[in-house]
């Protein structure tokens, strides 16, 4: 296929080579290491996931963390893994998908310290100082001594070697987020040593100087050697600082590595999600001063999705190359867009973190705008194409949520003749519902990138203001009929915990969050009986608390929003939501509601206990608006009389779930439309082998 350049000349500055010591970037696009949840685990996927991005223009495409050796290993999160040279072969699918498209290949080499509990290896892990690891295991590390250091020197050696062997660009020393060991000597808090490794920064850098120097003397001849460095912890003067003593690190390494990779600490800072950082570039503070202290290029994030950011940052002197790890899950054809001058169909990254909640979970990782991310190897999907129609019928799609918008547009892109009918005014669902809660702006991002792109087929019509029941659906008589009507919440408080309606809710003011998207307001003290436990109650607290309402909000978990762990939230969202002055109540359920009294009952104990309130906001569960599909389904005859092919309910109509979910299933539908069975290429899934 020939590609119109029609680029901007204002971006012509991203496309720029860059030189990372003996090796050069084709232009400024730069995926930063990011973890997956296919690691060491799947290489096939790993594989055509990254060469998806090379193939999208990035320049370079980075691992995700990649253990050196068995006494840094963080299962069950499944990470890169290059032991030894048995671990090449997987690397090297790697690196000959991304060299395929021009692209360099970096691996970001890493030991973990006490961040790894070494679950698996079993081995004692290891810190500067003794300590317990990171994590509630009941396991010490060991602190090191000048053998452990020796043999960590040695065991980067190998590593960068066998890097280099598997074909690797870039070699990464990782210093970054304060899960290595790099960082744990630097830190004064974890170093508490008083050897030539310990004491004053120049000391607690010294590992770090010395493995930057084995790496270089290692492969230095033929990869670029970078070095990830965290310059801010946001912990104030406990921690590194911008202002501090990252100062004297990048001083004291300044022309050490041949490139500069920098960002903030702890991950859930480095990958804030729009919620908590809505900004592109919101590093930028933290990060800028580096390049005034080295003359080797510096990279760095910030969930940057638009060319005019990434310029400012070139042009003002801030970074050399434009960091991306979200940025380039949720659109890996993002370079070629801009360079092809198709900057309206980047599909912007929401900042959601659900690619995250993969690698949290030890899971293949998904991302609600990108609907192939992790299955370019499996389902064989490519963001950018798809199967041409089977048949030249028309389809009709009833409902433009995530669901609806997703399927329309790939429907239309296979060439399919489509119809989509929405019953509001406003197209987008759930997504531009939500999108006007605090802190989810960003969610009409789901809307506008499918919106704009079917707004421009001529092979699309869409109709707004038309809720469409059974009789409207058999009249029109389109060859087939899917219905992504999404789902409602439950107003009767079953869900997680309930199985069976909550008693006596008719006697006081109930809401659920449709209500209040709607703009029903409560009034007063209101509870809220968080059994969902994803964001919802936690955005709805503050709703209601700006309203100037006082909002408890109970939770039969032990922490508010506890799903909210895997997107890195959590402790966030809990931290602001007290410093708003909303109640928290964990470990509670209510029970059964008596006017203006709640009865509460402990979900360790059953013992109950009352508190009184003005209203109740129920975010318990969702149910399927899947009516229109039941009653048509019920009547096949009338189908075939009406000239009806196929019936498909897809999305939140189908099974109430995540965003992503329902943007996913209506890819999928459109996909399997007319084609093979949705679930035929599962059973291809990589397995290990026996052959040893
Ligand atoms: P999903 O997340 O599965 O995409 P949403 O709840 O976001 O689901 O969106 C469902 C959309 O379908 C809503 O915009 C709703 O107005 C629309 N809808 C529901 N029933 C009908 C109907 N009978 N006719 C047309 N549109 C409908
Ligand atoms: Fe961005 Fe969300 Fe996709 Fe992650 S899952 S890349 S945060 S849209």
């Amino acid at each position: 296929m020939s590609v119109q350049h029609n680029r901007d000349p204002r971006y012509d500055i991203l496309f720029e080579p860059v030189k990372i010591g003996p090796v050069t970037t084709k232009n400024r696009f730069y995926q930063v290491p990011h973890c997956n949840g296919l690691g060491y685990a799947r290489p096939k996927s790993l594989a055509a996931m990254r060469g998806m991005k090379a193939e999208g223009g990035w320049g370079a495409i980075c691992t995700e963390e990649v253990e050196i050796h068995p006494s840094s290993e963080i299962s069950p999160y499944i990470e890169g893994r290059l032991w030894d040279r048995n671990d090449i072969p997987a690397h090297r699918l790697m690196t000959d998908a991304v060299h395929k498209h021009g692209a360099l290949a970096g691996v970001e080499l890493v030991h973990n310290g006490f961040h790894a509990p070494n679950r698996t290896s079993r081995l004692p892990p290891m810190a500067p100082s003794a300590m317990p690891v990171d994590a509630y295991d009941p396991v010490h590390a060991r602190a090191m001594d000048l053998t452990d250091i020796r043999n960590l020197r040695k065991w980067y050696r190998a590593a960068a070697i066998n890097a280099r062997d598997a074909g690797y660009d870039i070699v990464y020393v990782y210093a970054g987020h304060c899960m290595t060991t790099l960082m744990h000597f630097m830190l004064s808090r974890f170093n508490h040593r008083s050897d030539q490794y310990g004491g004053s920064i120049e000391n607690r850098v010294r590992l770090t100087r010395e493995i930057l120097e084995e790496v270089k003397d290692a492969v230095g001849d033929q990869c670029g050697i970078a070095f990830r460095f965290a310059v801010d912890e946001l912990l104030g003067k406990e921690g590194m600082t911008s202002d501090g003593e990252a100062q004297d690190v990048v001083g004291m390494l300044a022309e050490l590595p041949d490139l500069w990779d920098v960002n903030i600490s702890g991950w859930s800072q480095d990958s804030s999600t729009a919620r908590f950082e809505p900004i592109e570039g919101y590093q930028e503070k933290y990060t800028a001063f580096v390049k005034s202290m080295t003359t080797k290029p510096v990279v760095g994030v910030g969930r940057f999705t638009s060319a005019d950011a990434m310029v400012s940052q070139i042009k003002r002197g801030v970074l050399d190359l434009i960091g991306a790890a979200r940025p380039s899950i949720a659109d890996p054809f993002l370079p070629n867009k801009i360079s092809e001058g198709r900057i309206d169909e980047v599909r912007e990254c929401i900042g959601c973190n659900m690619c995250v909640s993969g690698d949290n979970l030890s899971v293949p990782i998904r991302c609600t705008q990108n609907p192939t991310m992790g299955e370019e190897w499996r389902r064989k999907w490519h963001p950018e194409k798809i199967e041409p129609k089977a048949s030249d019928d028309a389809v009709l799609v009833v409902g433009s949520g995530p669901s609806g918008l997703e399927c329309a547009l790939q429907l239309s892109n296979r060439g399919y003749q489509v119809t989509l009918a929405e019953a509001g005014i406003e197209l987008g669902g759930r997504s531009t519902k939500e999108s006007k809660l605090p802190g989810l702006a960003s969610y009409a991002r789901v809307r506008d990138y499918r919106t704009n792109l079917l707004q421009q087929k001529s092979n699309v019509e869409i109709y707004l203001d038309s809720e469409l029941d059974e009789a409207a659906i058999l009249e029109f008589g389109f060859s087939h009929v899917l219905l992504a009507t999404g789902s409602h919440w439950r107003k009767d408080g079953t869900g997680r915990h309930h199985h069976q309606p909550i008693p006596g809710l008719d006697t006081l003011p109930t809401f659920t969050p449709d209500d209040l998207m709607s703009g029903e307001a409560p009034k007063g003290h209101v509870v809220i009986f968080d059994d969902d436990h994803y964001y919802m109650g936690g955005v709805l607290a503050e709703k209601l608390i700006a309203a100037g309402n006082s909002v408890s909000l109970v939770t039969p978990a032990v922490k508010a929003s506890a799903w909210t762990e895997y997107t890195l939230e959590q402790e966030r969202i809990q931290a602001k939501l007290i410093n708003l002055g909303i109640e928290i109540i964990t470990s509670q359920a209510v029970a059964a509601v008596k006017g203006n009294e709640i009865e509460l009952s402990c979900t360790y104990t059953g013992k109950t206990k009352s508190i009184t309130a003005d209203a109740l906001v129920l975010v318990t569960a969702r149910n399927a608006n899947d009516d229109l599909y039941q009653s048509l389904k019920s009547s096949p005859d009338k189908l075939i009389d009406a000239g009806i092919k196929t019936l498909e309910i897809i999305g939140d109509a189908y099974s109430p779930g995540s965003l992503a979910s329902a943007v996913y299933y209506g890819h999928l539908a459109a996909r399997c439309f007319e084609g093979e069975n949705w679930d035929a290429a599962l059973f291809d899934g990589e397995r290990p082998g026996l052959i040893s």
